[in-house]
Formats: structure tokens, C-alpha cells, sequence
């Protein structure tokens, strides 16, 4: 037979949502007339706004005329949305880029799963913990871990967020070749400012090292020094890579279509001591791996930039704000210490004392008929923490608030 990749398992089951679904059915089966309302979701509730509805629309009746049918588009993007997203995401916040350094995808989970592979097999990686379950497993598959035991894979380097350092990693004192930082934070809601992504910028210069940055959330930041992106940094076009999103910022999360930046001035070092651009590289892999986004998908994303566009989904995304609003406000009824949720879509907090994760997730459920997620599930530093998101409509977040409100711990 043929033998298996070992690497895939290493792997651990990822068996939270899985098992939050499992407690959640089984408490409906046996309380049949509950209202179970779940603040766990990472998915949107909000359906896509008309200016963009409008362009898939638009899009899709070109696609069935001879004249304005389109077949294979450029791999990396059509040059339409690339230059909407340089001028409406960058060039407009004094940020100096190419067009030809965006790379249209279908997601920024597959592109910051894809990316790694341009890495060495024997790159050392840093990376959150708590954390976003793909920059580490992907690592996993790919051979750059070694075995895991007690709640840690060998080899890689955590960076713990807890709240002594507020939940914002701080610089490993040793070597790291690659830093995954996720700024606004899933599940912390923690974001960077920029002074704190100066530091990381200035480790990645002095290190040679290469900071993969993801900003799914950038368009939920409200404070004025939070970077919005790592380019705001002077040098970080000489070693950062950006991931950006439509899914959380106009609900595209089932449509599909996100970006990377990838600046020319990245480079890496070849075994005969050369340079070799990483931007050449992911050139190479997305024209070999990769075929586009659809065109009408495209054109959906270019109305998110349109002055109805923009005016349609900030009202969304204001609209989840106040949700989190709701629930921090409530959690502090409730007499719990919470964070995150002024920068993005998530709210962290914190189990009273004694309680674990899990237990809480259950008296959540049994005592307000709430969902939401264990933070042990995200990493090792989760215990005792809990996340809740801002993603629900305004009516079940609300209703869900009060119920939290009134328990008491
Ligand atoms: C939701 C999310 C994304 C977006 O992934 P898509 O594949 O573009 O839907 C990326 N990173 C993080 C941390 C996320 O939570």
C-alpha cells in the first residue's frame, strides 16, 4: 500500500466545533422548547448589499453575451479590482504599492495555508497562541513540527497572548524565519498598534525574517493608532506579506474572494547563497496552482469599493459593532472581565475564577441557552477564556445579552 504523508498524523482532531454542535444538539434534544442562540458563529448573518448583488448581477448578464463573455481571466486577478483595491485599500491611506504586487484568490484562509510552502522545509515558525487554527496545522502537513504533546507541537515557537501582555504577542528571544500575527485578532479581538508593529517589523529586518500578517478584520478597526495595515510601517515592504478578506468586511465569506500583498522587495535566500524574490515565487505557484476568481465575483468585489458600496457595508459593519457593544456591556452586568470587541467582531473573556473553558461553555448553555466558543480550543494560553462574536443579527444578539446579563457567577 501506499504509505501515507506522517506528517498529517501529527495532527489533532479538530474537534471543537464538532463537539460545541454535539453538546448544543443534545441539549435541544432533551429541551426541545429552547431558544438556543449561538454568539459562536465565525460566519456573517448579514446577506450581501444591493450595490453589490447589483454587480453580480451586471457581471453575470455579461457572461452570457458573445460580445462580454470572459473564460480564463488573469491567475492573479483581473487589473480592474487590482487597482480599485491599491487605490480605495492603500494608495488612499499613503501606502505605496503596485498593482502588480496584489494577488487576487478565493480566500485568505487558502492563501495563508498555501503560502508557507514557499518556506523551507526547515523554516523555524512563530506564531500567536491563542491562534487561528490554519497557520499552525498547515505547518503541521507540511513536515515543520514535531510530534504534539502536551498541548504543543515540537519546534514551534508560541508566542503567548494572555493578558499580562494584553493579549498582543511579544518578540521571541529566539531566531523565528517566519511570525504569523493576525491584527484585529481572531479570537481576541487584540489588535496592534502601530508602534507595537514597528517593533516587529524592525525583529523581522534585523532577523531576516518574514512577517505573514493577516487582516481579515481590518475593516472592524475604530482606533486611530491601530495600524490598519503593516505597510503603514516603514520596511515592512521588505518583509511583509498581507492577507485581506471580503468575507468579514462585506459578507463574502459563501461568494469568495480575498487578497494577498506580496511587494516586490521580499526576498529569500537561495542554496548557493543568492536572492530570489518571494514575490517571482507566489507568481509561480498561483499561475501553476491556480486558475482565478470568477469574473463575476470580481466585479462583485470592485462595488464593494463603489461610494454605495462602501456607504452599504460600513453600516453592516457598524451594525456588528454595536452587537459587540451589546455584549461587552452586558458581560460587565454580568460581573465578567472581557476584551476585544472595540477593533473587532470578537469578544474575549474571561472565566470567573476556577472555571475552565468547557465548563463555562456548558453553564452558558444550561443557565442562558447561549453558545459560544471555548478559548482552550484556539490554543494551549485559551484556557479560561471564552469567545463571543459580534455576527449575529442585532435581535437574537441582544436577546442573548439580556440573558447573559442576568446570570450570575
Ligand atoms: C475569517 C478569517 C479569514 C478569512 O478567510 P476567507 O478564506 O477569506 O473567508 C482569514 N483569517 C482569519 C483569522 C479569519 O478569521
Amino acid at each position: 500500500m501506499t504509505a501515507v504523508n506522517p506528517h498529517y498524523l501529527k495532527l489533532q482532531g479538530s474537534y471543537l466545533f464538532s463537539t460545541i454542535a454535539k453538546k448544543v444538539a443534545a441539549y435541544k434534544e432533551a429541551h426541545p422548547q429552547a431558544q438556543v442562540i449561538s454568539l459562536g458563529i465565525g460566519d456573517v448573518s448579514q446577506p450581501l448589499v444591493p450595490a453589490v448583488v447589483d454587480a453580480l448581477r451586471q457581471a453575470s448578464l455579461e457572461m452570457g453575451q458573445a460580445e462580454t463573455f470572459r473564460g480564463y481571466g488573469p491567475e492573479q486577478g483581473y487589473a480592474f479590482l487590482r487597482e480599485t483595491i491599491l487605490q480605495g485599500d492603500y494608495i488612499s491611506r499613503g501606502v505605496n504599492l503596485s498593482a502588480d504586487e496584489i494577488f487576487v484568490s478565493d480566500g485568505a484562509k487558502s492563501d495563508v495555508a498555501n503560502f508557507q510552502e514557499l518556506f523551507s522545509a526547515d523554516a523555524k515558525i512563530a506564531l500567536q497562541d491563542p491562534v487561528y487554527p490554519v497557520y499552525l496545522d498547515t505547518n503541521v502537513m507540511a513536515g515543520r513540527t514535531g510530534p504534539y504533546q502536551a498541548g504543543r507541537y515540537g519546534g514551534i515557537i508560541y508566542l503567548p497572548c494572555v493578558e499580562e501582555n494584553n493579549f498582543l504577542p511579544q518578540l521571541p528571544s529566539e531566531h523565528a524565519d517566519i511570525i504569523y500575527l493576525c491584527s484585529p485578532n481572531n479570537p481576541t479581538g487584540a489588535a496592534l498598534t502601530k508602534a507595537a508593529l514597528k517593533k516587529w517589523v524592525d525583529y523581522a529586518l534585523e532577523h531576516h525574517s518574514i512577517i505573514l500578517y493577516d487582516s481579515a478584520y481590518e475593516a472592524y478597526i475604530t482606533q486611530a493608532d491601530v495600524a490598519h495595515s503593516i505597510y503603514e510601517v516603514p520596511g515592512a515592504e521588505k518583509v511583509a506579506v498581507e492577507f485581506r478578506s471580503f468575507s468579514k468586511t462585506a459578507g463574502f465569506t459563501g461568494t469568495r474572494c480575498a487578497y494577498t500583498v506580496v511587494p516586490k522587495g521580499v526576498m529569500l535566500t537561495t542554496p548557493d547563497g543568492g536572492q530570489v524574490s518571494l514575490h517571482s515565487l507566489w507568481l509561480r505557484r498561483q499561475t501553476t496552482k491556480f486558475n482565478g476568481v470568477p469574473y463575476i465575483v470580481q466585479r462583485a468585489a470592485e462595488a464593494v469599493y463603489s461610494p454605495q458600496g462602501r456607504e452599504q457595508t460600513c453600516k453592516i459593519i457598524a451594525m456588528y459593532q454595536q452587537n459587540a457593544a451589546t455584549i461587552l456591556s452586558a458581560l460587565k452586568e454580568a460581573g465578567l472581565t472581557a476584551f476585544g470587541g472595540q477593533n473587532a467582531p470578537y469578544i474575549w473573556l474571561k472565566t470567573p475564577q476556577g472555571v475552565d473553558s468547557w465548563s463555562f461553555f456548558d453553564k452558558l448553555l444550561v443557565e442562558a441557552q447561549v453558545v459560544g466558543t471555548p478559548g482552550v480550543g484556539f490554543g494551549a494560553c485559551g484556557e479560561g477564556y471564552f469567545r463571543l462574536t459580534a455576527f449575529n443579527t442585532p435581535q437574537l444578539t441582544e436577546q442573548a445579552a439580556r440573558r447573559v446579563a442576568d446570570l450570575t457567577f
